[in-house]
């Protein structure tokens, strides 16, 4: 066989993997929605791809996926140019500094990781001059003190309010929802669904004046189940589908 067979091989192996890995996470999906009661149109899975090459990710939309997420710009930007024929949506998950938002908004739909002002006006300014609307998710730090960010990002609940008012009222961008990553430490450490849960009355309190911001990204591989059986609209699932990542990512 020659090289061109090989290479051949090696992305059906890599497309039979991708398949059975997803075909695992649809169930895991279905049972819980089964379970809460909801219907699995719900729930939409995003497939985080990070540290995985574009190959991946046009495997994935070939089979089916069609939100994808990343949290480093540098790996992100060439990717998504990559790709950029696919039917897919992009979803930033990543701490985003003020530096990289025009890259971002060259090629993200959805930004999960919106908290904090200047970055709110930097993703108002770069998405109006790309005549694009960039949709806006508030990522939620339930282990920040009051007032404070979380470790990994993220505003404390008390500036929910503030942050979203102002991405309301950003030009260029759209109020989508909140999003959160379960805490390692404080009160929520080890209590994903207590966590997920108190997203969710999070998201109530926000519809009463942005009754449109209904999305709530919560779950991960490790923690999806308790995320659907909260109420989350969206479940970000890395390793579940492509494998533990060779590096931190
Ligand atoms: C990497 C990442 C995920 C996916 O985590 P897995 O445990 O690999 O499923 C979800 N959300 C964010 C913000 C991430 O950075």
């Amino acid at each position: 066989m020659g090289h061109d067979g090989r290479m051949t091989d090696r992305r059906n192996d890599r497309r039979e993997e991708l398949a059975a890995n997803l075909a695992k996470v649809e169930r895991r999906i279905a049972a819980a929605c089964a379970a809460a009661g909801r219907p699995r149109e719900e729930v939409t899975l995003v497939v985080v791809t990070k540290t995985y090459p574009a190959a991946d990710v046009r495997i994935l939309s070939e089979l089916g996926v069609r939100h994808v997420a990343e949290n480093r710009d540098q790996e992100a930007a060439p990717k998504a140019a990559e790709c950029a024929d696919l039917p897919l949506t992009w979803h930033f998950v990543g701490q985003l500094q003020t530096n990289k938002v025009r890259s971002v908004v060259g090629y993200a739909d959805i930004v999960q990781s919106v908290d904090r002002s200047r970055l709110v006006a930097a993703l108002s300014k770069e998405a109006v001059r790309a005549g694009r609307e960039l949709g806006c998710l508030i990522q939620v730090a339930l282990d920040a003190g009051a007032g404070g960010r979380g470790e990994r990002g993220g505003v404390a609940p008390g500036g929910i309010e503030e942050l979203a008012d102002l991405v309301a009222r950003s030009e260029g961008l759209r109020l989508d929802g909140l999003m959160t990553v379960a805490p390692l430490t404080g009160e929520y450490a080890g209590r994903q669904q207590a966590a997920f849960e108190r997203l969710m009355d999070l998201s109530a309190d926000l519809r009463v004046a942005h009754p449109a911001a209904t999305m709530v990204s919560a779950g991960m591989s490790g923690d999806l189940e308790q995320a659907v059986a909260a109420g989350a609209t969206h479940v970000r699932v890395g390793t579940a589908v492509l494998g533990v990542r060779p590096r931190l990512g």
